[in-house]
């Protein structure tokens, strides 16, 4: 069971409001924080948070070291989550890996909503067929998560496999969630965690979450010079949220992000993603989506750790993602 701040020592009810309200909604979070943050937060002095930290750290078994052999153990349970497209999936090493966050980004339109109904749907596919066999949360920032659009997708499937599927068990195994600005968008990660732990020892484990979009409201909210490095801060947190709940569950880890048109560039790709680096160094993989002619759309493997950077054409149609 999750543990309370307040049954952490030092911490009484007076200081755990203070913590919440700052962010602070987990032991995690505490764990990773340094005194001086905390004590700003709380008001409390540097010495007890430096306490409370210690605290949160051994209660959430944090910052402990792994010997290699268990790190290999869960190196093997990495599973590959097909995009059911071809080239798509031989650029990714076989499909979308568990255990690391995947990042897309491109302009409005550019089809990353529609990656991510896709994948919705396709991870809930036996082994045989691309899938992990598993259910998905999706953190809806945006509002874009249409659930015609799995029936059509899923129709889609029965299409190509001559099989037929149902669209209701689909929805069924699809957990939406909205959130309505950042620090519920990062309140919903803990969520998440309930409802796979809940669903852990089901026939539909949690395989993948996806968040579309990461960071349109830390984007909205954080706006000007000044409190960039305070949405950095918040962006990385909540990033390391999504990896652990990855390793945790042996899940995809899917995030969107929207790039602006940067009209003062004259080389190169006039857009950049936003979050800029700390999205970037926390991503595993980064998929950059542009638009081509008619439904076709480029796909864009960069800097990936273990994988040289390429690209590949994908297909967005009504019956889904085509080659
Ligand atoms: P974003 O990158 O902004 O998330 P989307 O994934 O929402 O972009 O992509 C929107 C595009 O997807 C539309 O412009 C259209 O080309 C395509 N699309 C959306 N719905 C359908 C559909 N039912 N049938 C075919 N194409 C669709
Ligand atoms: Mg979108």
């Amino acid at each position: 069971a999750e543990v309370l701040l307040e049954e952490l020592d030092h911490v009484g009810p007076a200081t755990a409001q203070k913590l919440m309200d700052a962010g602070f909604t987990t032991v995690e979070a505490i764990a990773v924080s340094s005194p001086a943050e905390l004590a700003t937060a709380a008001d409390i002095g540097e010495s007890t948070a430096a306490k409370i930290i210690l605290a949160a750290r051994q209660s959430a078994d944090i910052g402990g070291f792994e010997t290699g052999d268990v790190v290999m153990e869960r190196r093997k349970l990495v599973g590959k989550l097909s995009t059911g497209c071809v080239e798509f999936n031989e650029m990714m090493g076989g499909g979308i890996d568990t255990q690391a966050i995947t990042e897309m980004y491109g302009e409005f339109g550019s089809g990353k909503t529609q990656v991510a109904h896709q994948l919705a749907v396709n991870v809930q596919l036996p082994k045989e067929q691309g899938g992990l066999d598993g259910s998905v949360i999706i953190i809806d920032t945006e509002n874009t998560f249409r659930p015609e659009r799995i029936k059509q997708m899923v129709e889609g499937l029965s299409e190509k496999y001559g099989q037929e599927y149902d669209y209701e068990e689909f929805l069924k195994h699809i957990h939406v969630a909205r959130a309505f600005n950042s620090n519920h968008q990062i309140l919903l990660v803990d969520s998440a965690m309930e409802l796979a732990n809940e669903l852990k020892n089901s026939d539909k484990p949690v395989r993948l979450i996806i968040v579309d979009s990461l960071t349109a409201h830390f984007r909205a909210e954080y706006i000007g010079r000044g409190t960039l490095a305070d949405r950095q801060q918040k962006l990385n947190k909540h990033l390391h949220g999504l990896q652990r709940f990855g390793d945790l569950f042996n899940a995809c880890v899917v995030v969107t992000n929207q790039v602006m048109a940067k009209p003062d560039a004259f080389f190169g790709d006039p857009t950049k993603p936003i979050g800029g680096h700390i999205v970037g160094h926390t991503a595993t993989f980064r998929l950059y989506l542009r638009k081509s002619k008619g439904d076709k759309r480029i796909v864009r493997l960069v800097d990936s750790p273990n994988l040289p950077d390429a690209e590949a054409i994908i297909s967005v149609t009504t019956a889904g993602l085509r080659d």
